[in-house]
């Protein structure tokens, strides 16, 4: 299991919260793992790091340039391609959960907006109210101090901060799980790489699984996770993931992205062309997790 907090901020300072949380989620994911699927473990560290209120998701989500907030996750197995990404999610803290059960009881692999309310009350999740962090709305009011929506308003849009999991369970299944808030500014309505399966992330019986960060844009026109997918058994995990930064790198220009990446045999690899990626894994051998920022 390999957990990312997301590519486009900077390096976290010393002492940061981020990276105990990133080490917290590595092992409540493990824990999950241990009980049941690749996907629960996915599932568990996302949802644990979207409670957190550290990342740009969940709690912690940024906010578009309206000043509200809109969620986009997805989760997918490499178990018969199954897989589900929700998008404008306004009802729940927990995007995530929503997109399981969309994979597990629709035939979709995508819905977005009011009306994911209703799927919420289907699945039995609680329906809530986002309201911003003091973070987020602090930050809102920085990034639009110098006037309201507009041209130059856009041009500032940012990312960073979103989350992503990606594991492979005792039965040899990877799974790949993404959370976010979007980019900063981001117009109402739009729906990022991370809902979108093959972009934001991919899981393949055959190959392993992927999880991006970054801009979403970039990644969905290169299909980021998927290429990532079809790159790891020639290279494998680290390799794969080296190989798809250079890709979008060398296609879409640096600063656009970051993506972790694990392989049949479990070994993690994680890349980035931003300043910085947060990301903690365990290992196995050693039954330890560890991180890096
Ligand atoms: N990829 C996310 C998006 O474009 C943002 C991020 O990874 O920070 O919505």
């Amino acid at each position: 299991l390999i957990v990312h907090g997301g590519a486009g901020g900077a390096r976290y300072p010393k002492g940061d919260r981020r990276f105990r949380e990133l080490l917290e989620a590595v092992e409540v994911g493990m824990a999950a793992i241990r009980r049941g699927s690749g996907v629960d473990g996915v599932l568990a560290a996302v949802e644990y790091m979207e409670e957190s209120g550290a990342f740009n998701c969940g709690r912690g989500a940024c906010l578009t340039a309206g000043g509200t907030v809109e969620l986009d996750a997805a989760v997918m197995t490499g178990a018969g391609l199954a897989g589900a990404g929700v998008g404008v999610v306004t009802c729940t803290h927990h995007p995530v959960s929503l997109a399981r059960w969309v994979m597990e009881n629709t035939k979709h692999v995508l819905i977005a907006g009011g009306s994911t309310v209703d799927y919420a009350r289907l699945a039995g999740i609680r329906v809530e109210e986002l309201r911003p962090s003091e973070a987020a709305k602090a930050k809102y009011e920085e990034l639009t101090a110098k006037g309201g929506l507009n041209a130059d308003l856009l041009r500032r849009m940012q990312g960073g901060n979103t989350v992503g999991a990606v594991a492979v369970g005792k039965d040899g299944v990877p799974a790949a799980a993404v959370s976010t808030g979007g980019m900063w500014l981001k117009l109402p309505g739009r729906v990022g790489d991370s809902a979108v399966l093959g972009a934001g992330i991919f899981a393949d019986a055959k190959s392993g699984a992927a999880s991006a960060t970054g801009t979403g844009e970039e990644i969905i026109r290169v299909g980021l996770s998927r290429r990532a997918c079809e790159m790891l058994a020639r290279h494998g995990a680290g390799g794969a993931a080296r190989e798809a930064i250079s890709l979008i790198s060398r296609t879409r220009g640096k600063g656009t992205a970051g993506i972790i990446t694990v392989d049949l045999r479990g070994r993690v690899g994680a890349s980035y062309n931003t300043e910085a990626m947060g990301r903690a894994w365990f290992d196995t051998a050693r039954e330890k997790a560890y991180a890096r920022i």
